[in-house]
């Protein structure tokens, strides 16, 4: 079970997130979406500390991180186990440039959880065949298309083994053309059972793929609810208004 409780987040005078609650059950898809600005990102970052909220709980699986606004954390030790409990892939893919595509997945494992170098090899091998690249093992990640880079970012993710996997708009730095090879891997992992929350712009996506749709507006989930049901008869105006723009 993903819980996040009470979460709060605040840059300065500006909130960011004001007491966002949100369970996720495992198996789940969960699609965010709303305006700029509105902390679908900040909320990501929550989940894996990448930010330090200000208050509020989050579990992922069986571990709980509480909050108490003083950004102290606990140990280093119990942030990474709790950070690899979440595979996180950004719109910029962030590779590894001066590794191989093999390399770039096996890290997480060998540096991470002290994997044997030729099993870590093996999974990753594994993991590329699952997104279409078992043809590019031994390439840099400066001959890969956007496309082929992004997937190996996700198989690099999926290398944790993560409880969840985190999408933040994976496909927006995307040429069209190579979007839709991307959202079929994301198809893929979601039909195989991998919990997952994605931050899209793709709303035909979200409508097909999720489970649920989550709305957010200035730091508040303002609708929530089964994905067909959000998009295609939103009960809040400010849903409506979103979706509007997409029609
Ligand atoms: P987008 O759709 O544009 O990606 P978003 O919903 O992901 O937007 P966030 O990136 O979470 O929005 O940002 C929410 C607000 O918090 C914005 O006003 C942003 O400028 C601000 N913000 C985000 N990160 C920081 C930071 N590290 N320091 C200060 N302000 C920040
Ligand atoms: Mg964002």
């Amino acid at each position: 079970m993903i819980e996040i409780v009470s979460l709060k987040k605040q840059f300065g005078d500006l909130v960011v997130l004001k007491d966002i609650n949100l369970k996720v059950t495992p198996g789940s898809v969960v699609a965010l979406i709303g305006p700029s600005g509105s902390g679908k990102s900040t909320l990501l970052r929550c989940m894996n500390l990448l930010v330090v909220p200000d208050g509020g709980r989050v579990r992922i699986g069986s571990d709980t991180f509480t909050f108490d606004g003083t950004s102290r954390l606990p140990s280093t030790r119990q942030q990474a186990r709790f950070r690899s409990g979440t595979g996180m892939v950004f719109q910029h893919f962030n590779l590894f440039p001066h590794m191989t595509v093999l390399q770039n997945v096996m890290e997480g494992p060998v540096s991470a959880k002290n994997m044997p170098a030729q099993q870590a090899a093996e999974l990753a091998r594994k993991l590329l065949a699952k997104v279409g690249l078992s043809e590019k093992v031994d390439a840099f990640p400066n001959r890969l298309s956007g496309g082929q880079k992004q997937r190996v970012a996700i198989a690099r993710a999926l290398a944790m083994e993560p409880a969840v996997m985190l999408f933040d708009e994976a496909t927006s730095a995307l040429d069209p053309e190579l979007v839709a090879e991307v959202l079929s891997v994301m198809r893929d992992l979601a039909a195989e059972g991998m919990t997952m929350i994605i931050v899209t712009h793709e709303i035909a996506f979200a409508r097909d793929v999720a489970d649920t749709v989550v709305f957010m507006r200035d730091g508040i989930i303002v609708e929530e609810g089964p994905a067909r049901d959000v998009i295609d008869n939103p009960k809040q105006e400010a849903t409506r208004m979103f979706l509007s723009h997409f029609h």
